[in-house]
């Protein structure tokens, strides 16, 4: 199948965005498709590489893309020697995605279908796009504080933020 995407091109212009692990999962698993950030650093059309744990095979010369996507997606988290996703190197990266929109807004404002576009599934109702919903509601909020704790960035505190959406680029 042909996409629009050469890998190369996409590795010589994407910038990096980090992502928490589970989060980074969530985009390949097609679950993700917005990011909350308190800094303003991206565009409408800009291409960024998600920077997600990692490692290597046999070695930094012999890796294969290929081998790296297979591991990394039939047992996605938290195997041993999984390396930062801090550190990643771009001529890693396996996902790419595109900023399409960009909303300025207070943290608060986020809503549940917004929430479920952050990759957030409900605990108390899973699978389900549920609305209005408290339980989904402090999921998110857990995941904003594990991120966001300083003075001013929590959620108690209602920063502005700027809500990406973003696509999943296919490529080869
Ligand atoms: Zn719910």
């Amino acid at each position: 199948m042909n996409h629009p995407y050469i890998r190369n091109d996409l590795i010589r212009i994407a910038k990096g965005i980090l992502f928490k692990p589970e989060m980074a999962y969530a985009i390949r698993m097609g679950r993700k498709i917005q990011t909350r950030r308190l800094k303003d650093r991206y565009r409408v059309g800009d291409i960024l590489y998600v920077k997600e744990p990692w490692t290597l095979f046999n070695g930094d010369s012999s890796i294969t893309r290929s081998a790296w996507t297979t591991v990394n997606s039939s047992s996605p988290l938290f195997v041993p020697k999984w390396k930062n996703s801090l550190f990643m190197p771009k001529k890693y990266a396996d996902q790419f995605i595109r900023v399409t929109k960009i909303k300025i807004e207070h943290i608060q404002d986020i809503t549940c279908e917004d929430i479920h576009e952050e990759g957030v599934d409900c605990p108390s109702h899973p699978g389900f796009l549920c609305e209005n919903c408290s339980f989904l509601r402090a999921a998110w909020i857990g995941l904003w504080k594990s991120i966001n704790k300083e003075k001013g960035t929590t959620y108690q505190d209602n920063p502005v933020v700027y809500a990406y959406t973003f696509e999943v680029l296919k490529y080869t």
